[in-house]
């Protein structure tokens, strides 16, 4: 069982031919909401490919919270551990996607700042896996109740705490995050993602494994990072080479970016097969 600590938001969607500039209004083609969150999005992701999943999140006590986390219970995530918090309302995105599949993305944190676990809600699962779209209390905890493998997808980037750091087998960061966290140019195992570049692994801030990306027509790069993320870990703990594990882990990346929305977009084993086949 994989546990995830992280965050459950209800993206707003809004899709028009090209970004606004500050001060610019515009009119969107179409509107969605759509299940996001780091953390849920990275727990379907790790559910897709087939594993058990338990996801430690809060929501608020509004009706957003329900359309949230329909996916998650309808594939099977364990979502029992999901607290409401009164009087807070669920986190939401509010995303900007262009023709090209560029994005502006706004979080207003809610029920997810209020996010707090005990380590032992995690102390059986074989990989802990977090995000940091919740507060450090939440991240020290699942890194201090992780048994085995620890990750950590450091978006949005801010400092680690050096113990939680420390503690990482595998940081995750695209490249606009990498120069902003302190500490990752020495920490065991970093993986940057590239976006259409691919990703590069780091070993003690040596580059290790590269990869290129499957060349996919882009239409939203939402999640694109968390289904690498997600795919990246599971490789390792199976047992892949890590440079195995990082082209695997790019071709789910790319696929999610193919197509639009947060977790609908989040490919199935069966899926990922497919297009490494290719
Ligand atoms: P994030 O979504 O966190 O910003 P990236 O944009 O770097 O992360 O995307 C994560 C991974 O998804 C990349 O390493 C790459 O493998 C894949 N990916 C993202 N965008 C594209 C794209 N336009 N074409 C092909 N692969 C992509």
């Amino acid at each position: 069982m994989i546990a995830v600590v992280g965050s459950v938001n209800l993206d707003l969607v809004a899709r028009l031919e090209k970004l606004p500039t500050p001060g610019e209004t515009l009119s969107a083609r179409d509107f969605d909401r759509i299940p996001g969150g780091k953390g849920a999005n990275q727990a379907l992701a790790a559910r897709r490919l087939g594993a058990q999943v338990r996801l430690l999140a809060a929501v608020g006590d509004d009706q957003l919270a329900d359309d949230a986390l329909a996916l998650l219970r309808a594939e099977g995530v364990d979502t029992g551990h999901v607290t409401r918090v009164p009087g807070t309302p669920t986190g939401i995105a509010m995303i900007e996607v262009d023709d090209s599949g560029e994005t502006t993305i706004v979080v207003v944190p809610g029920a997810n700042a209020a996010l707090r676990i005990d380590p032992s809600q995690v102390a059986d699962a074989q990989a802990v896996l977090t995000v940091l779209e919740v507060p450090d209390e939440a991240v020290s905890a699942a890194a201090a109740g992780a048994h085995d493998f620890f990750a950590i997808n450091a978006a949005p980037a801010r400092p680690i705490p050096p113990d939680v750091l420390a503690r990482a087998d595998l940081v995750v960061v695209n490249r606009a995050e990498y120069p902003k966290i302190p500490g990752l140019e020495t920490a065991r195992r970093v993986a940057i993602t590239l976006g259409a570049d691919g990703a590069v692994l780091l070993h003690n801030g040596t580059q290790v494994s590269t990869s290129a990306a499957p060349v996919v027509t882009a239409v939203d790069g939402t999640a694109a990072g968390d289904a690498f993320t997600a795919t990246l870990m599971l490789g390792l703990m199976r047992g892949d080479s890590e440079s195995e594990a990082l082209s695997t882990a790019c071709a789910a990346g790319a696929l999610t970016a193919s197509r639009p929305g947060a977790q609908p977009s989040l490919p199935t084993a069966g899926e990922l097969a497919e297009m490494l086949r290719r």
